[in-house]
């Protein structure tokens, strides 16, 4: 019999294998079938990793930022060499499609792109004549050793959130991925260490909770970037706070698309809409899942359309040969446990009085009986303050709603717990001006239905989609990974 091997850790420059308590099936969500293990690390093994990256700090926060940015360039030329091959493990331990996979390779080069101009990014600025004789300086300096840990909806993207901006600043870093998805990091942590990157800098420790508890509360972590559902948020912000540590903590959401009555482009907004629903299956932090049409006849235009495109999806396996380039195509999502979640959550749309338009419960892929699939979902009917409205559902289920008026519209955004991001479809000036300024969202589409900014803008939502104040990306991330010191300073003019 074959056996599964066991992800290893990557610590002080060597892989090694864990001492763990115990291991968790990695599965390929679209068969069923365990594909690795994630070792179950020990709090020892995350105290070797922190007393790695400690010792790393002194010699690489002292390297010249312009050497440390070769470093990225060469991560980014190892990267792009192995493109094709990290995209399809990725789908692989992930489940969304191959398009998707090499899409989401794309943000990390842009991400290590970005952290190639810290010799830009990380300079600070000087008044020179604050005073007589005196002169102001703000410097950004790098902190210490920081702590990562992600999701499983992005394994390659939400590490490189994180990892090239701490490290070309110059700090040093141990990264926890999500348990369900080791495998992507470990490739990627190949290519940390093709780049030649000095050892230490980088580690990667692999685990469950008790090694991202064990992160959170190190003595020896300055500080943390996390990614994942509000509630795990809460428990790292408070704990972070508590230690007063910084942190950066990233949370669930519901985004909203709104539809105004004038738009006129029916079928680039309906196809603008279903993508947004329905890619990675609906796991995107930054995926729609509820839909809001302003005016009766706009809502049961949508409502028809809608259906009929999320109709034309194809549910496979995303490395079928016959499907895999194909645009519309929607993978599994990642476990049983989270399908079932979502059927209790088309359960409970039905009971509270919404229709279930479209039904995605019961679908058979043939060769995939073991796979964890649900097909395009859709609810009309449907009013805020009901459970399927409220929840983030994390899978391909759409809820549809009516508003009288533009206010009403951005009056159920304004209410809804999380705002991450919104949309407004329209082609009048003042609607989209309204929306802009008015929506209470931290990323805002206008005729857009992903309004996921480029890595030289900042990321991060509003109220319970994101628990911290610094956000992600671009001059945000300098901002986190630094510590910004003001020097005012005087000398006597000599005889
Ligand atoms: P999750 O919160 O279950 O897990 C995320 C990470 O937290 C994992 O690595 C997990 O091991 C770790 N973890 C578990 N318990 C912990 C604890 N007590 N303290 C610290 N860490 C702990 O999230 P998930 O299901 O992997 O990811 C999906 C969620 O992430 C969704 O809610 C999605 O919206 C959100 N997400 C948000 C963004 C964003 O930018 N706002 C981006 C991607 C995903």
């Amino acid at each position: 019999m074959e056996t599964i091997r066991t992800v290893k850790n990557y610590i002080n420059g060597e892989w090694v294998d864990a001492e763990n308590d115990g291991v968790i099936d990695v599965e390929n969500p679209s068969t069923g079938e365990v594909i690795a293990q994630t070792p179950l690390s020990t709090v020892a093994e995350v105290d070797r990793a922190v007393a790695a990256a400690r010792a790393a700090f002194p010699g690489w926060s002292t390297t010249p930022v312009t050497q440390r940015a070769e470093y990225m360039y060469s991560l980014l030329a190892v990267m792009q060499a192995r493109e094709e091959e990290i995209s399809r493990v990725l789908t692989e331990e992930m489940g969304k499609s191959l398009p998707d996979s090499r899409a989401e390779m794309k943000r990390v080069f842009q991400n290590t792109e970005v952290a190639c101009a810290t010799p830009m990014l990380q300079q600070g600025k000087n008044m020179i004549g604050c005073a007589k004789a005196i002169d102001g300086e703000e410097i950004n300096l790098p902190i210490g050793v920081f702590a990562a840990i992600t999701p499983f909806n992005f394994p390659a993207m939400a590490p490189f959130w994180f990892i090239p901006y701490a490290i070309a600043t110059g700090n040093t870093l141990v990264l926890k991925p999500s348990e369900l998805v080791p495998l992507t990091m470990e490739l990627l942590a190949k290519c940390i260490e093709q780049s030649g990157l000095p050892a230490g800098v980088f580690n990667l420790v692999n685990g469950a909770k008790e090694v991202a508890v064990a992160l959170t509360e190190h003595e020896n972590i300055d500080g943390l970037s996390f990614v994942g559902k509000s509630s795990t948020c809460r428990l790292v912000a408070q704990k972070c706070a508590s230690l007063n540590k910084r942190y950066q903590a990233m949370g669930s959401a519901k985004n909203h698309l709104v539809v105004m009555p004038d738009y006129a482009h029916m079928d680039e907004l309906i196809r603008n809409m279903s993508t947004s629903c329905y890619g990675c299956a609906g796991q995107r932090c930054m995926a729609s899942s509820a839909i809001v049409a302003v005016g009766s006849e706009m809502y049961e235009k949508v409502c028809k359309k809608f259906v009929e495109d999320s109709r034309k999806f194809i549910v496979a396996n995303p490395l079928d040969p016959a499907v895999a380039q194909e645009p519309m195509l929607m993978g599994p999502v990642i476990s049983a446990q989270s399908k079932k979640f979502i059927l209790d959550m088309i359960d409970k749309g039905i009971a509270e009085g919404a229709t279930l338009a479209l039904d995605g419960r019961n679908l058979k892929i043939p060769g995939c009986e073991n796979g964890h699939f649900v097909g395009p979902t859709v609810f009309t009917d449907v009013t805020p303050g009901m459970e399927i409205h409220k929840t983030e559902i994390f899978g391909p289920v759409v809820v549809i709603l009516q508003a009288a008026s533009l206010d009403e519209a951005i009056g159920i955004i304004n209410n809804h717990q999380y705002a991450n991001a919104c949309s407004i479809y329209t082609q009048n000036g003042h609607y989209a001006r309204k929306f802009k300024l008015e929506a209470k969202c931290g990323m805002i589409g206008i005729n857009v239905g992903i309004p996921a900014p480029v890595p030289f803008l900042s990321f991060g939502g509003m109220y319970d989609s994101m628990i911290c104040d610094i956000k992600m990306q671009g001059a945000s991330a300098i901002r986190f990974y630094t510590e910004n010191k003001v020097v005012v300073e005087r000398y006597w003019d000599e005889d």
